[in-house]
């Protein structure tokens, strides 16, 4: 089905014309029609499914043409996020005279209030600063008619949801409202039946599952062969950019530091930096001049960098949810891509439950010529098979080189 059958209006079908993108993904498919149709909408999706132009192209459409008084709101939980996705409503809207603008801490108020006092059709913004607008008086949410809260279940984490709340209370009670969360827990519950007038429900895929064109592996070592390990996958590996996960900030920084010394062309991205180093670390690795960037989870949080080709979870993540977000940040709008997670024994717990999470066995690989400490290096059971079924065993894993089944040491019964 193509795009012109959906009712969008002809400058967005334009825009998605340029934007390069020939037929709508499964999420835009189900939501467009709802968001034209003027209902609210409770969606699910992964990060990398085109969610993003699922809200944009139809709120774009019923617009119409420019009105200074902001019409349209959306709440993302970063500032990469709320860069990004005003930067897709700019794209869209380049044969319509709408504006954007994204509002955000880390810099100055200067450009922003230019922006909002030119006027702006939309405001995509993070909750903290949007707030300081509507304190000082700068900005008023008294017209918008469509309000639209993405990554909800990351702003329960981030502890924004008590100024979601205030925000949402002051927009006007006749509006059309947009909600999308990986997860639904309690809170989040509570939030929408707060926010939401009968929804229409849509669930892309499973909420759990590991975007199919992507395949992972664990790479079980020592923990004090994990940097080795890490360089020595990087030299087999034959990627063009790679994403790099640490759990913690000091981690992350640690272990660019090291990389750099190793002769690698390395970005970070966590949120101990300022923006403007935030900034230049993500547009530096879009345009390959750094070829990798060591990141941590809320930096990450769907960042969308084309051609990642490969993930690497220098630390297992202690949420199972973002193992789901971090494999997500390749093979994004069916690219392939190879996700890989360095795991230590002390990680087998996390392990287990990630695999419960996502329903599926993630396979253990070696990498072939690296010398291992014993304790992975230990003998096959007998009659034990040598490799492990799932995706990860598929000829994609050739980019690796010569891996070979590991002892199933986090296998487990799920
Ligand atoms: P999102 O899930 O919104 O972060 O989008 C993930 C990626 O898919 C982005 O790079 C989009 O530009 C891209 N994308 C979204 N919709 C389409 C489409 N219909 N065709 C091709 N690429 C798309």
């Amino acid at each position: 089905m193509a795009f012109k059958a959906l009712e969008l209006s002809a400058p967005v079908l334009r825009g998605i014309q340029a934007a390069g993108y020939s037929e709508p993904t499964p999420i835009q498919l189900r939501a467009i029609p709802v968001v034209l149709s003027g209902r609210d909408l409770v969606g699910s999706a992964q990060t990398g499914t085109g969610k993003t132009a699922a809200f944009a192209l139809p709120i774009l459409s019923k617009l119409g043409g420019h009105n200074p008084k902001p019409r349209v709101l959306v709440l993302e939980p970063t500032r990469e996020l709320a860069a990004q996705v005003e930067t897709a409503f700019r794209d869209f809207a380049r044969f319509t005279d709408n504006r954007a603008v994204a509002l955000f801490g880390g810099v100055g108020y200067g450009a922003q209030r230019q922006e909002l006092k030119r006027g702006v059709d939309i405001v995509v913004a993070t909750p903290g600063r949007l707030l300081d607008y509507l304190k000082s008086g700068e900005l008023s949410l008294r017209d918008i008619q469509i309000l639209v809260l993405d990554e909800v279940d990351r702003m329960l984490d981030m502890g924004f949801l008590p100024v979601v709340k205030d925000i949402i209370a002051r927009c006007p009670r006749e509006r059309q409202t947009l909600f999308f969360s990986a997860t639904v827990p309690p809170e989040i519950a509570a939030i929408a039946s707060f926010a939401l007038r009968d929804p229409v429900r849509v669930e892309v895929g499973v909420n759990r599952s590991v975007n199919q064109s992507v395949t992972h592996a664990l790479y079980p070592v020592a923990w004090a062969q994990k940097f080795d390990l890490l360089i020595a996958l990087l030299e087999k590996l034959e990627f063009d950019s790679v994403l790099i996960f640490s759990r913690t900030k000091h981690g992350a920084d640690k272990i660019a530091h090291k990389l750099k010394g190793a002769r690698h062309s390395v970005a970070v991205l966590h949120a101990n930096r300022s923006q403007n180093q935030r900034i230049e670390a993500l547009a530096g690795f879009k345009s390959g001049k750094y070829e990798i960037m060591v990141a941590t989870d809320i930096a990450a949080r769907g960042i969308d960098v084309a051609g990642v080709s490969h993930v690497i979870n220098y630390d297992v993540p202690e949420n199972p949810e973002d193992y789901v977000h971090r494999i997500g940040r390749t093979g994004r709008a069916q690219a392939v891509g190879d996700a890989l997670t360095l795991v230590t024994p002390e990680n087998a717990d996390d392990i287990r439950s990630i695999q419960r999470f996502i329903g599926q066995k993630i396979p253990e690989l070696r990498l072939e010529g690296f010398t291992y400490a014993p304790f992975v290096a230990r003998p096959q059971p007998a009659g034990g098979q040598p490799q492990r079924g799932g995706r990860g065993q598929s000829g994609r894993q050739g980019g690796g080189g010569g891996r070979q089944g590991g002892g199933g040491r986090f296998g487990g019964r799920r």
